[in-house]
């Protein structure tokens, strides 16, 4: 059961060092009884009172991992709500579905391992397979599962209801830690069997959280820990009910058996591709650990993968550039300098524009903390005296053989500022808009 503030208090140091990041002892207590902190984040917590705060600090959706190396997904481990709480943690995998009686199976899943798109310098793509056992054939299905394997390193899941064709499957490729989907009331025992004998997470399929919350008890005594709930609610409105729901219950009623992530079937619930993605979604924003898609159009996966990136980046950390000097197009030692801040779409932004405008240039970011420019600015991250010191610590002098440096306009009022930090340099202010570097440099930069 989960413990008070007060209660979890008596177990801290009580010195209020504030390296938590919170002012006192007390107010890092009731952090935790929130779900809000982890306890690893003081570190003067004694063993003995680590092992009595343990359900306090246990995640309350447990963090499950589909597949292994590098490719593997972890989902779960979700400790708020919403998102402004905050952050979403762990973003749900989207994978897609192939069945063993497709005759384009692994061709459809090599054009899907290799859709893949960039948006402000993340690759964003699919995140594995679900193959499922549609023949009711073991061999036919082992077969396809063989060579999906063979067509992909990402993630499976392996979807069939007959033991047998699971375990021969599994014997295959168990190595690569697929979920096994799915643990009914007709086979549990046999699936939570091939669980534990292979080590593999395992999918638990109910009609309504009930029954769901009875087998995944069932999967736990037996000694499986890694599970994924489906409680077979299909539409739009069906599964954000049981999808908040089991949230719900978990976060704000530690109920420890829906304490695990959820997966949905959105193409199962309609024919339309585009109400597929709709839903798909919806699932995103609550609150799915594993999508599986019935379809594939880069059309289709475009906004979802976008939407899965916003929603899981977290507010509070914007994502960033490192700072430095940033070749574009190739310039030379007489190509024009241009700054800017380490906001990952203030970068983008910059650096497309001065791609396409056909002069070779340097980019000299600045580490703002992810804040655009305007915004650093106010919040005086970025000034004449820290373009400075980045003209300095990034070493420009080592590649750049002038002193000219264009501001970003918005902040033309800082060139009398550098002018002063810079006395040898040539200030010039660019354009506001990123959109009008080209012209800018056509008519300034020769
Ligand atoms: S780091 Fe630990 S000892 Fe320091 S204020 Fe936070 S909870 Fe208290």
């Amino acid at each position: 059961m989960a413990l008070t503030g007060v209660q979890i208090y008596k177990f801290l140091p009580k010195t209020n060092c504030k390296e938590c990041g919170y002012p006192t002892c007390l107010s890092f207590a009731m952090k935790l009884a929130q779900r809000a902190a982890e306890l690893s984040a003081c570190p003067y917590v004694s063993d003995e009172a680590k092992q009595n705060l343990e359900a306090a600090s246990k995640p309350p959706i447990r963090l499950v991992a589909i597949g292994a190396g590098d490719k593997k997904i972890e989902v779960g481990n979700e400790v708020v709500l919403f998102r402004h709480e905050k952050t979403f943690i762990h973003q749900p995998g989207i994978m897609y579905r192939v069945k063993d009686t497709d005759a384009d199976a692994t061709a459809k899943v090599k054009e899907v391992a290799g859709y893949s798109v960039e948006r402000v310098g993340i690759d964003m793509s699919l995140d594995g397979f679900v193959v499922e056992n549609d023949s009711k054939d073991a061999a036919t299905y082992v077969k396809c599962v063989e060579a999906v394997k063979g067509a992909t390193d990402l993630p499976l899941v392996l979807m069939a209801s007959d033991a047998a064709a699971m375990e021969a499957a599994l014997e295959k490729v168990a190595a690569d830690k697929p979920l096994i989907y799915a643990a009914n009331s007709d086979n549990a025992d046999a699936m939570i069997e091939l669980a534990k004998k292979y080590e593999c997470p395992l999918a638990v399929y109910g009609n309504g959280l009930e029954e769901v919350a009875g087998l995944a008890e069932q999967a736990n005594k037996a000694g499986v820990e890694d599970i994924v709930l489906d409680s077979a609610a299909r539409g739009f409105a069906d599964s954000v009910t049981a999808l908040t729901q089991v949230r719900r219950l978990a976060l704000k009623k530690s109920f420890a058996l829906l304490g695990y992530p959820m997966i949905t079937f959105p193409g199962e619930a309609t024919d339309s591709i585009d109400e597929e993605a709709m839903l798909a979604g919806q699932h995103i924003a609550k609150y799915a650990g594993i999508i599986v898609l019935d379809n594939f159009t880069p059309a289709m996966a475009y906004p979802l993968l976008t939407m899965r990136l916003n929603i899981y980046t977290d507010p509070q950390k914007p994502i960033q550039m490192e700072a430095g000097v940033y070749p574009l197009s190739e310039p030379k030692a007489d190509s024009c300098l241009c700054v800017t801040t380490n906001f990952s779409l203030t970068y983008f932004s910059i650096a497309g524009e001065l791609e396409n405008s056909g002069f070779p240039s340097w980019l000299l970011v600045c580490d703002t903390e992810g804040l655009s420019v305007l915004t650093a600015w106010a919040a005086g991250k970025f000034d004449a005296e820290k373009i400075a010191k980045a003209i300095k610590d990034h070493k420009v002098a080592d590649s750049i053989g002038h002193k000219k440096l264009i501001l970003p306009g918005g902040v033309s009022i800082l060139k009398g500022e550098l002018e002063e930090e810079l006395p040898d340099w040539e200030i010039l202010v660019g354009p506001r808009e990123a959109m009008a570097i080209g012209s800018y440099l056509k008519q300034y930069w020769s």
